[in-house]
């Protein structure tokens, strides 16, 4: 009996005895091989005609795995207790510069700069909030499966390219020497494009963000055993051993410090890994501990090797470098949206048509032969997958880039419009880099 549990069972068999009481109580056992396992036990005396205890009979039950079960759910359980108070000391955070900006422009002092600046300030801060809300609703989809994938021909460099793109502002801001070893940028994997951009970009910015200013960042690109590998390197604060097994739990975090400066809520890396694993890829953690840096190694199946210049022609341009100028189209029957849409693809440098119909879209189209249309699906006359199935069957459009914008992103909304003949799916109200990455990618086609 462990010597912790020996004075209890003694004193708890003596009481019974004297009382003449059944008796129940928990204590650890060593087994035969040597470890301690955890027994209920329980007796209740025989009596004899006298009321004398004649014998006692009781059984020993193993329960171990019961214990050790209720032990993982309480510490999962204060985790998600820890959780939801940073949840709510994170939203928080920025209502108190929103209310103080709504309260400054209720001022008729301002002047022309200060209100761009206080609303500036309440851009920032919805765009903060509006991140966290949506990390929350993408994890807690993601973990239950309930994510379909769109999944199509990777070429490495360009998508860890994108990945790059989205974090620039933070490597440049910090001053990192952040370097790419891309002997592998012409693999080719299969996944879904978006998707993997969001973890491959969730890893560059923790590498940002547990790295101090000037620190060094690399991100390698190779081949091994048949897969693509992507690894983030840092010299930042690394990891503590016994964190790191459980670095890719929901909800688990290092220790910070008060201000939590880092913000964060300790969903990243459980995106990443389950994300990574929906594709038949892994993940894992690497770091010499605290101060050390940290490495972190995604593997995913490879398509196969293409030749360089092939390669090259899949890389899309670079945002705002692609060519300008391509004759678009946008059929919406409500006048706001489309208008607003064709003002943003022209503020970018398109020309484009709009019509507010699929009768007379087709006839523009006829005209204009647009490289790239958006069509709203609830039309007036024939919605838009008759629309897009005319389009695709006229010789000047068979060959254009048809875009869904629907307010329906069920998968099966998706697959409807696949199948009608669309090449994307587009839910409203749509984001604004959805549609330039859009536009880019049709820029470089035509
Ligand atoms: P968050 O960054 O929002 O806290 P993550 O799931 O992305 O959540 O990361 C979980 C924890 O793992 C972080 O809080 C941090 O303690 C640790 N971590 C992640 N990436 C790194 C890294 N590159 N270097 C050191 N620690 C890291």
């Amino acid at each position: 009996i462990h010597p912790d549990d020996r004075a209890l069972l003694v004193a708890e068999r003596a009481r019974a005895h004297a009382s003449g009481e059944p008796y129940d109580v928990k204590a650890r056992i060593r087994s035969a091989q040597g470890d301690y396992r955890t027994y209920f036990i329980r007796a209740a005396p025989l009596h004899d005609s006298t009321g004398a205890i004649v014998q006692w009979f009781g059984t020993d039950t193993d329960v171990t795995a019961i214990e050790t079960a209720q032990s993982e759910l309480r510490a999962a359980n204060r985790r998600k207790d820890e959780f939801l108070a940073m949840l709510a000391h994170e939203l928080r955070n920025p209502l108190a510069p929103i209310s103080t900006a709504a309260e400054l422009l209720k001022l008729t002092a301002l002047d022309e700069r200060r209100v761009r600046q206080t609303s500036d300030i309440i851009g920032r801060q919805v765009a903060h909030m509006t991140k966290l809300v949506d990390d929350l609703l993408d994890v807690s989809r993601v973990t239950r499966g309930l994510v379909t994938l769109q999944e199509e021909t990777l070429v490495m460099g360009s998508l860890v390219a994108d990945a790059v793109e989205q974090v620039h502002s933070m490597l440049e801001d910090k001053r990192h020497q952040f370097t790419i070893d891309a002997p592998g940028e012409n693999l080719r994997i299969r996944g879904d494009r978006t998707r993997l951009i969001q973890v491959f970009s969730n890893l560059l910015n923790n590498a940002a963000k547990y790295t101090p200013a000037g620190g060094r960042i690399t991100l390698r690109l190779r081949a091994v055993d048949g897969q693509a590998e992507i690894g983030v390197e840092d010299n930042g604060i690394g990891i503590a051993a016994p964190l790191l097994p459980y670095i890719f739990d929901l909800f688990t975090q290092a220790e910070r410090s008060p201000d939590r400066s880092q913000g964060g809520l300790g969903l990243g890396l459980a995106l990443v890994k389950s994300l990574v694993e929906l594709q038949g890829g892994s993940v894992w953690a690497d770091s010499g501990g605290p101060g050390k840096g940290s490495r972190f190694t995604v593997r995913l199946p490879l398509v196969q090797a293409i030749p360089a210049d092939a390669a090259a022609a899949g890389v899309p341009a670079q945002p705002g470098s692609a060519a300008h100028g391509v004759q678009m189209m946008v059929v919406d029957d409500n006048r706001d949206a489309a208008q607003t849409l064709s003002m943003l693809l022209e503020a970018v440098g398109h020309q484009v048509a709009v019509s507010y119909g699929a009768a007379e879209a087709i006839e523009m189209a006829r005209r204009c032969r647009p490289a790239l249309l958006f069509l709203d699906i609830g039309l007036p006359d024939i919605d838009g997958y008759a629309l897009a199935r005319q389009l695709r069957s006229m010789r000047e459009t068979a060959g254009a880039m048809l875009v869904a914008v629907t307010g329906y992103g069920q998968p099966d909304d998706r697959a409807r419009a696949l199948a009608a003949g669309f090449d994307r799916h587009l839910v409203k109200p749509v984001r604004i880099d959805e549609v330039l990455a859009l536009v880019d990618e049709a820029a470089a086609k035509a």
